[in-house]
């Protein structure tokens, strides 16, 4: 995908909260990328918290997160700004 800021990266795909968010918490799947589905993907606490509810990203848990393309580059800075240590 093309980034304004980063130029042609892969694409990363995020829950609507973390793109402005800070400290909101970065959760990643157990599994790394595979060749299925070689991207990242990361949300929040809140969403954590629904899909723990859910136990699975089905229509309500992926409603609420809103999950959203972003490059790499800014997957990083995102998960710089939102991760907790
Ligand atoms: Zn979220
Ligand atoms: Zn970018």
């Amino acid at each position: 995908m093309e980034c304004s800021r980063h130029g042609n990266r892969r694409p990363t795909f995020i829950c609507k909260h973390l793109q402005y968010g800070e400290g909101l918490g970065f959760h990643q799947p157990d599994e790394p990328p595979d060749e299925d589905w070689p991207f990242q993907n990361a949300w929040c606490d809140a969403c954590d918290k629904v899909l723990v509810e859910e136990g699975e990203w089905n229509d309500r848990s992926e409603s609420f997160a809103q999950i959203m393309a972003i490059c790499e580059g800014c997957f990083e800075e995102i998960k710089e700004k939102n991760i907790k240590r």
